[in-house]
């Protein structure tokens, strides 16, 4: 299978379904991502500072570029220039240094807030507690602009706890659409899926996957 096959593979299980596929491109090299660009991929997820800036660098300028994995404090200022969305922020922290940058570039800064939703311990994001509390202080950082939440589940084959999992997210999601807070914050936006769980987080309301494996084929 080729990435072009693969894009429209996802494409057609996404259609209808309100959700945007993040081509997830860490480790993949510039010829790589222009095949699936070639095949109208515009949104691109790395993990890696660095990695991403040089690839934003040197390909299409249009081709919208989103932060997944954990970002320390210290490299925010090298990706506040043009970063599209960056779905990991899981501390005030962070927020504190991406709104100091955001206000440096004089651009408000797409986030979503990771929430811990896995059994295992290493996986990074907030709990409950701490979202809530972090979503009241949203209003003090005018250079962020929360879009919603991001949630990983547990490794693992079995669908009921990943199903479970993701539920749960879509649930704190829908409650907090519900409730007033800061006009920063604007819960549209729900990252879940990857390859191994895609069709579940479809099935429980994602709004974003993000999918490496299935379109670039095993990472080295
Ligand atoms: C690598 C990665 C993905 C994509 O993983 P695949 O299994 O290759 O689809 C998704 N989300 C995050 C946060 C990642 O680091």
């Amino acid at each position: 299978m080729t990435i072009k096959n693969n894009i429209e593979t996802l494409r057609s299980v996404l259609s209808g379904k309100k959700c945007e596929l993040i081509a997830v491109s860490k480790t993949q090299p510039n010829d790589k991502i222009m095949e699936a660009y070639q095949a109208g991929q515009r949104l691109f997820g790395e993990n890696k500072v660095k990695e991403m800036e040089n690839k934003w660098q040197a390909l299409p300028k249009d081709i919208q570029w989103h932060m997944i994995g954990h970002l320390q404090t210290n490299k925010v200022k090298y990706l506040a220039p043009f970063v599209s969305l960056i779905h990991s922020v899981d501390s005030q922290k962070l927020i504190e240094e991406i709104n100091k940058q955001g206000n440096k570039n004089n651009r408000v800064i797409a986030c979503l807030l990771q929430v811990h939703i896995a059994k295992e311990e290493s996986k990074f994001g907030l709990d409950e507690q701490e979202l809530k509390s972090l979503l009241e202080k949203i209003n003090d950082y005018p250079f962020v602009k929360v879009r919603g939440l991001m949630g990983m589940a547990t490794l693992t084959d079995d669908k009921e706890l990943i199903k479970k999992e993701f539920s749960y997210l879509k649930q704190l999601f829908d409650d907090l659409k519900e409730k007033k807070f800061s006009k920063n914050i604007e819960m549209k936006e729900l990252s879940m899926g990857m390859t191994s769980d895609y069709p579940i987080a479809l099935e429980c309301g994602s709004t974003m996957v993000r999918v490496g494996t299935a379109i670039f084929g095993e990472r080295n």
